[in-house]
Formats: C-alpha cells, sequence, structure tokens
C-alpha cells in the first residue's frame, strides 16, 4: 500500500448509555480513509460522529499528545487515540476501540477520572518545599537526582497506565503505576519538604506492584512508571532495614538491634541506601539506563571481601529465626556505602544458617514468620522453609546464603 492508497476499513466502537439498560455493546461502522498514514484514530471518531453517528461520545482536547485525554484500548492495547494513526494498525484489520479498564464508563468511550485522580491525590502530588525561599531553588541538569528523576515528570495523566495494569483490578486500594510515578519523582527531590509522609504513603501500595511492564509499555510518552516504582521499593527496604538517622548513635549490632524500631530518618540517607544494588541485574537491566545505574551501579565497582561482627552468639537464641542488624561500610570506587543491612539468622542446635533478608527474586524483603514457620517475601507471595528452599511464589532459586564463622563467641559473616 502506498501511503496515499484510499482504503476501506471497520471500525467497532463500544457503546453504552447509562439509561437504556444495556451493559454495553460494540456497533460497527466503516469508512473510507484516504490516507491512512495521516489519520489517526481521533480522526476515525470524529469522522464517524460528524458522518454516520452524531450521539457518539468520546474525550479529546488538544489532539497533539498534551492533553492526555483520549486514552483509549485501541486493538487491546491502550493508547492516545491522537497519536494512533489507522496505519499503525496492521493493513487490512478491523479497528475496534473501547474505553479505559478499570474506569467506570460514563458514556461510550468517556470514562469517569475521579477514582485515578482521587488515588493520585492521596500520594501526595504537589511539591511542598523543605524552607521557604525568596527564589526558586534549582536542581543542575547534569545532577545525578535530575537524571533520575528524567521524563517522569512529562506524565500527562491519560490513565493508560493504570488501565493496563493487572494488580488494579484485584487491589482496590492500590495507588496505580501513575501515581506511584509521580510520588518518586518527588521523593527523589531533594528540595522537597514530604519525604517521609510520601513514602509512608507509598509503601503499602509500592508491593502491590509484580513487575509485569504493562504500564510502561503502553505509556504514550515513554515513562517506565515501573522503574520509578522499582525506586520506590528500594527507598522502603531501606525503610525496613534502616535502624536510625546519623544523627543518632545506633546501638552496637546484635539481635536487640533487629527490625523493630524504624526511628526518624533523612532524605539523603534513604536515598544513599537505596542506590545500593539490591535487584537482580536482569530485572534492573529492563528498566533502563539509569534505572541499571541506580540499581545496580555500585556493585560494579570491584569491593573487597570482609568479615563483619554481627553478634556475640550467646545473644542468638537458640531454636529460633533471629533478625540481625548488620552494619557496616563498603569501600567500592570513589564511594564508601555506610550500610544497614539484615540479617536471617537461623540457630538450631550447633546449625547454625545466616540468610540474606532479600528475595533471590527481585530483592524484597523476606521476613520471618514464627507463626507459620517459614519466610515469607513482602510483595510476590513467595515462601521459603526453614532451609530457605522455596515453598511457593516465582523466587527462582533458595535464599541467598552468607559465610560465616564464629570466632572468639563472636558471629562474623563475610560480605564484599
Ligand atoms: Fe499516561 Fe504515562 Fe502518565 Fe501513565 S505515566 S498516566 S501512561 S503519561
Amino acid at each position: 500500500m502506498s501511503p496515499s492508497s484510499p482504503t476501506t476499513r471497520n471500525i467497532r466502537i463500544f457503546r453504552y448509555h447509562p439509561s437504556n439498560g444495556d451493559a454495553g455493546h460494540f456497533d460497527s461502522f466503516a469508512l473510507a480513509i484516504p490516507d491512512e498514514t495521516t489519520t489517526t484514530i481521533l480522526d476515525v471518531l470524529l469522522r464517524v460522529q460528524q458522518e454516520q453517528d452524531p450521539t457518539l461520545a468520546f474525550r479529546y482536547a488538544c489532539r497533539v499528545n498534551m492533553c492526555g485525554s483520549c486514552g483509549l484500548v485501541i486493538n487491546g492495547q491502550e493508547r492516545l487515540a491522537c497519536k494512533t494513526n489507522v496505519a499503525h494498525i496492521p493493513a487490512g484489520q478491523e479497528i475496534t476501540v473501547r474505553p479505559l479498564n478499570h474506569f467506570p464508563v460514563i458514556k461510550d468511550l468517556v470514562v469517569d477520572m475521579e477514582p485515578f485522580f482521587r488515588k493520585y491525590e492521596e500520594t501526595l502530588p504537589f511539591y511542598e518545599p523543605q524552607q521557604e525561599d525568596s527564589e526558586p531553588v534549582p536542581i543542575r541538569p547534569d545532577s545525578r537526582e535530575r537524571q533520575d528523576i528524567g521524563s517522569a515528570t512529562e506524565c500527562i495523566a491519560c490513565g493508560c497506565c493504570l488501565s493496563s495494569c493487572t494488580m488494579a483490578h484485584y487491589h482496590e486500594g492500590y495507588a496505580g503505576p501513575a501515581s506511584l510515578n509521580r510520588a518518586f519523582t518527588l521523593l527523589a527531590d531533594s528540595r522537597d519538604g514530604l519525604f517521609e509522609e510520601r513514602l509512608s504513603r507509598a509503601m503499602e501500595s509500592c508491593y502491590n506492584c509484580r513487575t509485569e511492564f504493562n504500564c510502561t509499555e503502553v505509556c504514550p510518552k515513554s515513562i517506565s512508571a515501573t522503574r520509578a516504582i522499582k525506586y520506590i521499593q528500594r527507598l522502603a527496604i531501606s525503610k525496613s532495614g534502616r535502624r536510625s538517622s546519623p544523627a543518632i548513635e545506633a546501638p552496637a549490632p546484635g539481635p536487640a538491634a533487629g527490625m523493630a524500631a524504624l526511628q526518624a530518618t533523612d532524605r539523603r540517607t534513604f536515598l544513599h541506601q537505596a542506590s545500593v544494588g539490591l535487584l537482580g541485574a536482569g530485572a534492573a537491566a529492563a528498566l533502563g539506563i539509569v534505572g541499571t545505574g541506580a540499581a545496580i551501579g555500585p556493585s560494579l565497582f570491584k569491593t573487597l571481601k570482609q568479615w563483619v561482627p554481627l553478634a556475640p552468639l550467646e545473644e542468638i537464641p537458640a531454636g529460633d529465626v533471629t533478625t540481625v542488624l548488620m552494619k557496616y561500610e563498603l569501600k567500592g570506587g570513589l564511594y564508601t556505602e555506610r550500610l544497614s543491612v539484615p540479617v536471617l539468622v537461623s540457630r538450631r542446635g550447633d546449625e547454625i544458617v545466616c540468610f540474606k533478608a532479600n528475595c533471590p527474586h527481585l530483592g524484597c524483603m523476606v521476613k520471618w514468620d514464627g507463626a507459620s514457620g517459614r519466610f515469607r517475601c513482602a510483595c510476590h507471595g513467595g515462601s521459603f522453609n526453614r532451609d530457605g528452599s522455596i515453598l511457593a511464589g516465582p523466587p527462582p532459586r533458595s535464599l541467598d546464603r552468607y559465610v560465616f564463622k564464629v570466632e572468639s563467641g563472636q558471629l562474623l559473616v563475610e560480605v564484599g
């Protein structure tokens, strides 16, 4: 087909009117299209409305991919009607247009965006300066934080990502990709003054994500909400494993210093800790170059192995699994990372096993559940038995273990 060949396409459009008692149906239209390469799906809808059925309802405004109001499911995939040319649909194939998933339909293709913006609002989408300034406080374009945030601020709130997200169907309270992407842009912004509150609001939702990448695939602005969510998950892991702020001296490592007490923290420490590679390299690579750098960057540096004292052995209760916070410095390249890492120590008689507290699937936090006698993963329903072997869920292998030794009554593990 040459670009200007006229064609005729069949178009199936979802129809719904609240007052006619119909749960919704599709109407078919045939339309002659002079040039598929320059005709958008929005043009098609406008022509159907003008030439064949003036009652057809749909939403649009800018026509240039800026307003986000014409998000629809077109041949099974979320797209902006104004950005999708007829030529994007395989030649001769019927075009099917329906409203976004997970949104209440008002009429035909028009959905109610209220639940979307309510969730958006709940994640505090506004910037709150840390302190009053008479001048705008810029972020340098070449700074690490600006590069981390990248194009995530270009969201046009079209709702395509939420529509494509299977988890939005299963978790009613899930904030969804767009809201979490917005939260990420502010969590990563050092000028913002609502770090703690934003993170606590985003923490529960961020674990509803199953890393299916649907949102990333459909975003018309090429934003990776998946990457944003992984960033928040890393912050959440840092928070879970964090004992104290730099201003408050932490007690010596030991079982008593487990995971219970979360004290005041600061953004710098969180972001610092969150940059440690907690994701699998494969998954991180799929999140994009910046995400990869943030997720696995430090592990690219050659680091020296070292023995870190964990706790006096007499403080590890026999017959139980104890979470011990291991604090140490990791020297790599130009940087020194101060780390606080939870270690799961299983002690049965003379047998000691020191497990890493990160799931080998995507690095989320693993905890010991004494009631069921198994380790549980926070976000993927994964569980492991007392030996660290997989009982359920997607983890690809058993829990990772540390090499350890006991010297002068002290339990030490090898890191680096
Ligand atoms: Fe639309 Fe992308 Fe924003 Fe989601 S992240 S609302 S798909 S622009």
